[in-house]
């Protein structure tokens, strides 16, 4: 389908009467049998099994060639010009049809011809070349077997970059690398990277364990298994390739099955009581298995709700990590959230929240806050968002390092990055500057310029 038809479908899609909370029907289109939220679980939690490797029958055997990242080498040692936007490298007719989930989905902004129109409202040609440098160092960081770690120093790099991740989970720095190229387009079958995501997709899938409740990738954290979600139905929904479609499909409901029965939220625990952070995470996760056409319940998704009710303070203003004791970052994230859950932009509580983070500003070294307060801000579009863009876009350009091995990547020295380290903070950085067509924004139609 062309994209220009696309985007007109999102249009359309998001063009609910004001007031009617548009949002919903993006994830809650199937909730017809809505259940009471004050009544007993909605889920029952089994044990799980012991998972086996799947041995996989689909999957083929990975590709031999290692993608060359020498050109991005040669650019950061001044041997070749600097990537241009507008030189896209992505071409057009590489792309083939852009099929499945996509039309109306959310995701429409991602061709290239969407892409290049999209990130001229609000991106430049600055942020958009930041992407595609970060882009290359994430490439030139795979390791030989698909997966990325935190700790990034193996192989081309050799301990050249600074700042490694002390965090262990292979599918979550594999999912955390690879949503940034298919948050610029770049699949399995399209653009430049193809090998890099093909690769990384594979190992993916080879870390699937087939249980009784669902595909688990969680490797010791839903933090993983949110994340994995997220990659496993973005790439399906972006390519149609039906050899994902069971993978995604089932890490959906693996992420059902942990949901805390009573309390509706996450943790690092299938079944625990959950946290505002993990909690987005699986959000966002059944929101692109919704995105993908797949089959996400709604029950799961109301419960939500009842979670986010029990860490809000100053009528939904402001959201806490495991009570009601307000942060920035889990501000940003429960916010983002209620608008995925419906909640109209003329909700008191989300105009609050919008204006508590309009004042405080993009952070100077919070990566996770100015991840998920950027895609908030873009949602609510306005003044307050060209006030927010300005600056994280600005300061993220300025900021990605531009010397040696580091160049394209991003480090802020926060309190919360020891973990991820280089690629965490590379990776959230590419997905702010991506904001622009990396999801279509909420509530374009209900707000007018003041
Ligand atoms: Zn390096």
């Amino acid at each position: 389908m062309h994209a220009g038809c696309l985007i007109l479908l999102a249009l359309t899609v998001f063009s609910a009467p004001p007031g009617t909370g548009s949002v919903g029907s993006l994830i809650l289109a199937a909730a017809v049998d809505q259940p009471d939220l004050a009544t007993e679980p909605l889920v029952s939690i089994a044990r799980v099994e012991p998972g086996l490797r799947k041995p996989d029958a689909q999957l083929s055997p990975l590709p031999a060639e290692i993608p060359d990242v020498s050109p991005f080498y040669e650019v950061a040692e001044g041997k070749k010009a600097p990537f241009e936007f507008g030189a896209s490298p992505l071409r057009s007719e590489e792309w083939g049809q852009p099929v499945g989930g996509m039309s109306g989905a959310g995701l429409e902004g991602r061709s290239p011809e969407a892409r290049s129109r999209l990130a001229g409202d609000g991106g430049t040609d600055a942020s958009e070349a930041a992407v595609e440098r970060g882009l290359w160092w994430l490439a030139a960081h795979q390791r030989k077997d698909g997966s990325w770690s935190f700790d990034h120093r193996e192989g081309l790099c050799r301990g050249l970059c600074r700042n490694p991740g002390s965090n262990t989970s292979s599918t979550a720095a594999t999912a955390l690398a690879l949503a940034p190229f298919l948050g610029a387009g770049y699949t399995h079958q399209n653009g430049q990277h193809r090998q890099t995501v093909e690769r990384g997709l594979y190992y993916l899938r080879s870390r699937a364990m087939v249980t009784s409740n669902g595909i688990d990738l969680q490797e010791g954290t839903m933090y993983a298994q949110g994340l994995a979600a997220i990659v496993l139905c973005e790439a399906y929904a972006m390519t149609g390739d039906e050899s994902i479609k069971d993978v995604a499909q089932g890490a959906l409901g693996f992420i059902e099955y942990a949901q805390d029965p009573k309390g509706g939220g996450w943790r690092y625990n299938p079944g625990q009581p959950g946290d505002t952070t993990v909690t987005g995470w699986q959000l966002m996760a059944l929101k692109s298995g919704q995105m993908a056409g797949l089959h996400v319940k709604s029950p799961t998704v109301l419960l939500v709700n009842r979670f986010l009710d029990s860490v809000e303070s100053e009528g939904g203003a402001r959201y806490g990590y495991l009570d009601r004791t307000a942060r920035l970052s889990t501000t940003a994230i429960g916010l983002l959230c209620r608008m995925y859950l419906g909640w109209p932009r003329s909700h008191p509580g989300l105009q609050e929240g919008v204006r508590y983070l309009d004042q405080s500003g993009p952070s100077p070294d919070d990566m996770y806050y100015n991840y998920y307060a950027t895609q908030v801000l873009h949602h609510w579009q306005g003044s307050e968002w060209k006030r927010w863009n300005d600056r994280m876009r600005d300061t993220l350009v300025a900021t990605q390092a531009g010397e040696g091995h580091e160049a394209g990547s991003w480090y802020f020295d926060h309190k919360h990055a020891k973990e991820g380290g280089r690629l965490y903070n590379t990776a959230l950085a590419i997905m702010t500057l991506e904001v622009y067509y990396r999801y279509m924004p909420l509530y374009r139609e209900s707000w007018q310029p003041h």
